[in-house]
């Protein structure tokens, strides 16, 4: 299957088996991946955030209840909230997730900003586990007639190392444990070059108890994501 789906498949399996319970897609897009997770029983909160208003107007209504929904209802209720906003900036809103999915988003980031997202995410956000994918530079010369990015609004492409090293600063600073994998076949004989798309899986590392948290109350009311479409599904 194409790598999008493959990434979609690889945040759905983590989902069947860790069932958290609310899950936040950011860079959620035409709501592709949410669309999916929506047909997951756990889920309960179920939010989505973009920086482009127009891509979620264009979709957000197929995340809306179909008669089977009101047939067959959940034994939960499930609420779904989508946000125009930018994962640089800090909503209380998007606190205390058990899952964060940033699927081919970071690299769309101007370097800078690199940083604000981290510790929005990892500091700020908190989440119990969170999923990152990201282009592997490394694999671009197996990419056929590619020269420079692979898509214009690239800003960077992290090689393995890159990745793997600001993932591991990430585990220090704010108290994770990270795995690498990823998705997109690995040439035989050239295993050491890593997936097409590399993928760090980050859990929550409670073992020293919680890590003390940076992050200041004061702008708690602050609410900078602008909420443009909410359901919640019978039960
Ligand atoms: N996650 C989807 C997927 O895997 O198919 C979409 C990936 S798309 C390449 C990147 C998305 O990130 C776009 O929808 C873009 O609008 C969004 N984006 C870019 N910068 C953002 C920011 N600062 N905050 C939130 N979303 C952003």
């Amino acid at each position: 299957p194409p790598l999008c789906i493959q990434r979609y498949e690889f945040v759905i399996d983590f989902v069947k088996k860790n069932k958290p319970k609310k899950v936040v897609d950011l860079g959620c897009n035409d709501c592709t991946l949410l669309r999916k997770l929506k047909f997951h029983k756990e889920i309960e909160l179920l939010a989505g955030l973009d920086i482009d208003s127009a891509v979620i107007r264009d979709n957000m209504y197929e995340l809306a209840p179909i008669p089977t929904d009101y047939l067959q209802p959940g034994d939960r209720p499930l609420t779904i909230e989508l946000y125009q906003g930018s994962v640089t900036e800090r909503d209380p809103r998007t606190k205390g997730f058990d899952l964060v999915t940033s699927i081919e988003l970071i690299e769309h980031l101007q370097f800078e900003d690199v940083d604000r997202f981290t510790e929005v995410v990892f500091d700020y956000m908190a989440p119990v586990a969170a999923i990152i994918s990201t282009p592997n530079a490394d694999f671009n010369p197996l990419l056929p007639g590619l020269t420079g990015f692979r898509h214009y609004d690239h800003k960077f492409e992290w090689t393995k190392v890159e990745f793997q090293t600001w993932a591991l600063k990430v585990c220090r600073e704010f108290g994770y444990e990270v795995a690498f994998t990823g998705v997109g076949q690995i040439p035989a004989q050239e295993e050491s070059i890593g997936f097409c798309s590399q993928i760090g899986v980050f859990q929550i590392d409670r073992s020293g108890g919680d890590a003390p948290r940076l992050q200041n109350n004061v702008a708690e009311e602050h609410l900078p994501y602008r909420l443009l479409y909410n359901v919640v599904y019978p039960s």
